[in-house]
């Protein structure tokens, strides 16, 4: 999903705590990789052309320096619902695409939202919807051509891969930890837009 974060980690050297509640670091290469790997890829690159036409007036998947990426088509007014998203999958394992909608419990999400990067200045946020994944909303005003972005720590509870942010944003918090660290951050930025599951604490 997410590519602008960089990890230490050898994701060879992480299947010890595979089962725990991490992020390891293909899950924010994957989709990079993926944009570089060319003739294998054409699957890919048609899902992305019909999602492209579907979406055409609001939403365009492309690529930047990082990899996937959303852009904005149109204004999105603050509240705005941007897109949807339905899980695919989910699994009591974190995967290299999943987001996590509760305790131990991650779901593979659909395109395009799939491809929404992280920033830890997001400028879209997440309530939970009925297909067991998040609508995404403008929580400020958002202009065509503008990327989307979504703060990956209002999702997930714990994020162990000491990975390195690269969103460049003026409150980046360097290494992600998830909500269990920085959940008040998350509240104080976003309101009420994080994961339900997180609300019980
Ligand atoms: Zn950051």
């Amino acid at each position: 999903m997410s590519s602008l974060i960089q990890s230490d980690d050898d994701p060879s050297s992480t299947s010890n705590n595979s089962h725990e509640n991490h992020i390891d670091s293909e899950h924010f290469h994957h989709d990079s990789n993926n944009t570089r790997s060319s003739s294998s890829n054409s699957s890919m690159e048609k899902q992305i052309q019909e999602i492209n036409q579907q979406y055409q007036s609001r939403i365009q998947i492309s690529t930047n320096d990082l990899g996937y990426a959303l852009y904005a088509q149109k204004h999105f007014a603050q509240g705005e619902l941007v897109m949807k998203s339905r899980a695919l999958s989910i699994s009591k394992i974190r995967d290299a695409h999943s987001v996590q909608t509760h305790w131990n419990q991650h779901a593979t999400i659909d395109l395009p939202a799939r491809f929404i990067n992280h920033s830890c200045q997001a400028n879209v946020g997440i309530l939970d919807n009925s297909l067991g994944a998040f609508d995404f909303y403008a929580i400020q005003p958002i202009e065509p051509g503008q990327e989307l972005l979504w703060d990956y720590t209002a999702s997930e509870w714990e994020i162990r891969s000491f990975s390195q942010c690269l969103c460049k944003s003026v409150r980046c918090r360097q290494v992600l930890k998830g909500f269990k660290e920085d959940g008040e951050s998350v509240r104080k930025w976003y309101g009420k837009y994080y994961a339900d599951y997180l609300k019980e604490l």
